[in-house]
């Protein structure tokens, strides 16, 4: 390779090495007559250096030189680090020679922002296009979407590319405006929007024509840094743009402009007795996001009723739990058995006590993995088992959990669930 690109690569990769790009592809294509390349069907991120690249992406920026300055970013144009950039063909012939050496399974490329988000962005679906028609290129492609980048650039990228992803960064604009000062959520957000409903729109079309490619068929995703302001996992998922707007809408919102095809139902109102019962019967799993005993109990004792599995989280201050109360399980315990109702405990929570921020996350994502777990039946779920987590010390405790026999809850619950 000449050494000049050498250099580039070296640089460029380098400074690519803080995005994810992780997420599993999601797109199975078969490679066609005369083309070249195809996509596996899962997790084309499936190896890992030590350094956090995925081996077997081409991860690589089109350039480093960046006109913004967010605080959080190594390519930020205060910081002192040699620069690079690719031009469209260098980076088409670089992924073309890299595939066909077997090096890598596909490309995820981003970029700083030159001149601005439209110029960069044109370059970045150039070096897309140009992989796909002129070279028939089938291997997996991720794109960074610039901020502020055009809907028609936007659409383009969609055809060519099998993820798109921007970064929201920060969850609130007055915290983003803190560390990266020439964005605004604005522009992150109606790229997002743009891929949502060029998804939508392709979905409509392949209806009468199926043959028509995908936009962005694996999807789009996002990143957010974590604990370098004080927002709390609320707004994490519910931007302060939307105050005053019930939580259960907002996080639909969020939710599906990240992915359109998962079904969110939102229910606003307060889900008591018979309405709770209803809700926990249609579920197959149930996860306890509450903070409050009185709720904790009412949902156990409904999960009990219908024997449904119950995956458990909470977390205040510096300490966090989460537990499976998989009630399928004849001998398994429920949250009753290991948290009597009516004993003598402090009622506190984490409105009252505060929460570091990043622990509602950690335990957030156990819960998610433990039911992901639960649906696909993989693994060893957590039931009959509770973690604890001592944030400060960065420790898991775990302590087993037997069935309560005299538990007034589930002690007498029957063999079978009620027909629902
Ligand atoms: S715009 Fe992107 S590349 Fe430029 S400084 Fe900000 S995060 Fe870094
Ligand atoms: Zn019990």
């Amino acid at each position: 390779m000449n050494p000049n690109l050498l250099s580039k690569l070296e640089i460029l990769a380098e400074s690519a090495k803080y995005d994810v790009s992780c997420a599993s592809s999601g797109v199975t294509r078969a490679k066609t007559a005369g083309g070249i390349g195809n996509t596996a069907g899962w997790g084309i991120c499936h190896s890992f250096t030590e350094d956090g690249r995925c081996v077997s992406l081409l991860k690589i920026m089109l350039t480093n030189y960046c006109i913004y300055d967010c605080a959080y970013c190594v390519n930020r144009r205060s910081n002192d680090v040699r620069r690079a950039a690719f031009s469209v063909e260098e980076l088409v012939d670089l992924t073309l020679g890299f595939y066909r050496r077997n090096y890598i399974e596909g490309l995820f490329l981003s970029s700083g922002v030159i001149n601005n988000p439209d110029y960069t962005m044109e370059r970045l679906v150039g070096v897309a296009r140009e992989l796909r028609t002129t070279h028939r290129f089938n291997g997996y492609i991720h794109l960074k979407s610039i901020p502020g980048a055009s809907e028609a650039l936007v659409h383009e990228a969609g055809l060519y590319a099998d993820r798109l992803s921007v970064n929201i960064e920060i969850a609130t604009e007055k915290n983003l405006k803190l560390l990266a000062p020439e964005k605004n959520h604005e522009s992150v957000f109606k790229p997002m929007e743009f891929i949502q409903q060029g998804m939508l729109e392709n979905a409509e079309l392949r209806k009468n024509a199926p043959k028509l490619r995908k936009f962005a068929p694996a999807g789009q995703s996002t990143q957010m840094i974590i604990g370098a302001t004080d927002e709390t996992d609320n707004q994490i998922l519910h931007t302060t743009d939307r105050v005053g707007r019930y939580k259960a809408e907002s996080g639909k919102q969020t939710l599906a402009a990240i992915n359109p095809e998962v079904a969110v139902q939102a229910l606003t109102q307060r889900l008591m007795d018979e309405a709770l019962d209803a809700q926990v019967a249609a579920a197959d799993i149930v996860l306890d996001c509450t903070d409050n005993f009185a709720t904790r109990h009412a949902i156990n004792r409904a999960c009990v009723r219908h024997r449904k599995p119950l995956v458990s989280g909470a977390a205040i201050r510096f300490d966090g739990q989460v537990g499976v109360f998989d009630l399928r399980r004849d001998d398994a315990p429920c949250y009753h058995c290991l948290f009597p109702d009516g004993e003598d405990v402090d009622e506190v929570n984490c409105a009252t006590m505060g929460v570091f921020a990043p622990l509602v996350g950690i335990v957030g994502s156990t819960q998610a993995a433990e039911a992901i777990k639960l649906v696909a039946g993989i693994g060893t779920s957590l039931s009959g088992r509770l973690l604890m987590l001592d944030a400060l010390a960065m420790k898991w405790h775990e302590v087993r959990v037997g069935r309560d026999a005299g538990c007034p809850v589930c002690g007498g619950r029957p063999a079978h669930p009620p027909a629902s």
